[in-house]
Formats: structure tokens, C-alpha cells, sequence
């Protein structure tokens, strides 16, 4: 079976921006001669230590799967282009209509903020044709996933290695980010997770914290079960101190303090 010998060969590595750039991963898919990434970090350095783990590896990349369209997973993809021209950037219709509408915003807000990190120019993916994407003779699989932790997140299943890539659908040992206030949407997402991986996914290589087993569904549920209880019972303190007790030693502190805590009460925020 020629071709599943090509998909039990793929590596999957894994690239960890700095604590700065959200801590969030991006994944570097390989074979034999071609490779895929999948995400692109927020930070310039971060980007540009990424493009020589890339370069280093010696394979060619043919493609760069966004997975949603938050700044922390695509925003530095101008300098992966610029030493990759030959990689096309692509990602699901719902997801690149999401780049389109949040990009431009996102884009000159965080220029500004970021400095000599922040990117020079906005890289809007493609719609991906069909929904597979091949590395030499393996096929991997292409699942979009609506409302929640984004608009949408489109992710990527590697069948031999019964491997899903599923982005920000869990976290793992990281504050989640919930300025989109949709916690209840994204518990129905973590259901329909559930669901689809079961059987077929031992593997979850999420867009921040280890690679791990199907506990991360249950640990993100949990999470977002004690945010859910926390901003009933108290204030923006009291959710800080909360979670900050319940969550000692996750990442990206910052997804709580100036993301999640302002999107419930937003006077906290203020001054
Ligand atoms: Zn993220």
C-alpha cells in the first residue's frame, strides 16, 4: 500500500513562538521531499527563527495552512513568504472571508503596537482547492469547525498518524482567549470534536501547549466551565484571582488579564 506508507512517514514538528508571541505553536508537516506549515507566528523574530528550522530542514514548502484568523497564527506569514515564495498560503473559504474582514484591522493596530516585530505587509490566504492538501503521495484531510474560540478554525487531520492539528479548538497548559465571548459555542465545538475525532484521532497538536491525548477536550471544557462560574460569581478581581489559583502555571497570563477579563467587564478595562 504505497500510500500508506508515504502517510506513516510524515513528521510533524512542532515550532513554540516566545511568551511574547502568545506562546502559540505553529506545526511543520514533512515527507520525504515536500513539507506543508501550518500557522505562522505573530512576531518577526519568532517568524524568522521558524523560516530557518524551515530552511534547515532542506525540504520544500509547497503550502502554509492558515487555521484562523487570529494575529498569534498568521500575522508574521510576510516574512515566511518572502523566503518561501514557492509556498502558497491557503486556507478554508470561512477562514479566509474572516482574514479579509479582521486582517486589515488587526493588521494596522499591531503594526503600531509591535514596532520592528509587527509585519510589513498583510498576506491574505487563498481558498484552498477541495479539501485535502498532499505532501509527496500522502493526503491530509481538511475539517472546518465554526463559532467559538474564533469565527472559524479550520484544522487538519493526518490519517496515518491518526494526528489532527485542530489549532485553537483546545489549549493545553494556556489561559484561554475569550475575547469573543463565546463560551457557550465553543463548548458545543468541543462536543463536535469529540464526535469527529473519535476513533480516528489519538493525537491533538494544539495551537498552544503540547501535543497531547483526547483529555485537552476536557480540560478546555473545564476551563471554560470555570471562567463560565467565576464571572457569575464575582468581579473582574475576583475572576482574575480565581482563575489565576485555579491556572498557577499555564501561559500567556495575558490572554486572561487584557483579553478575556475586559471582553466580560469591559469597565475593569478602563482607568
Ligand atoms: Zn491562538
Amino acid at each position: 500500500m504505497k500510500g500508506q506508507s508515504a502517510v506513516a512517514s510524515l513528521d510533524i514538528q512542532r515550532f513554540v513562538a516566545s511568551e511574547a508571541g502568545a506562546w502559540s505553536n505553529a506545526y511543520f508537516v514533512s515527507g520525504v521531499s515536500e513539507a506543508i506549515l501550518f500557522d505562522a507566528p505573530m512576531l518577526r523574530s519568532d517568524a524568522g527563527r521558524l523560516a530557518d528550522m524551515i530552511d534547515r530542514s532542506g525540504k520544500r514548502l509547497k503550502a502554509v495552512f492558515i487555521s484562523h484568523a487570529h494575529p498569534d497564527h498568521f500575522l508574521g506569514s510576510d516574512l515566511i513568504a518572502d523566503r518561501f515564495p514557492a509556498a502558497r498560503f491557503v486556507s478554508t473559504a470561512n477562514v479566509v472571508a474572516d482574514i479579509q474582514t479582521d486582517g486589515p484591522w488587526m493588521f494596522s493596530m499591531l503594526q503600531g503596537r509591535l514596532g520592528a516585530e509587527g509585519p510589513r505587509r498583510l498576506v491574505t490566504p487563498k481558498i484552498v482547492d477541495g479539501d485535502t492538501l498532499e505532501i509527496d503521495a500522502a493526503a491530509l484531510d481538511i475539517a472546518e469547525f465554526g463559532e467559538g474560540e474564533a469565527k472559524h478554525i479550520a484544522t487538519i487531520r493526518i490519517p496515518g498518524q491518526k494526528a489532527l492539528l485542530c489549532a485553537d479548538l483546545v489549549y493545553h497548559g494556556t489561559h484561554l482567549y475569550l475575547q469573543e465571548r463565546h463560551i457557550e459555542s465553543w463548548c458545543s465545538r468541543l462536543d463536535e470534536l469529540e464526535a469527529f475525532s473519535k476513533d480516528r484521532v489519538v493525537t491533538f497538536y494544539p495551537g498552544h501547549g503540547d501535543p497531547a491525548g483526547p483529555e485537552l477536550i476536557a480540560q478546555t471544557r473545564a476551563y471554560l466551565q470555570a471562567f463560565a462560574a467565576a464571572i457569575r460569581e464575582g468581579d473582574a478581581k475576583f475572576v482574575e484571582q480565581r482563575m489565576l489559583s485555579l491556572y498557577l502555571n499555564h501561559h500567556a497570563r495575558q490572554f486572561l488579564t487584557a483579553f478575556s477579563i475586559p471582553a466580560y467587564f469591559p469597565a475593569a478595562a478602563r482607568p
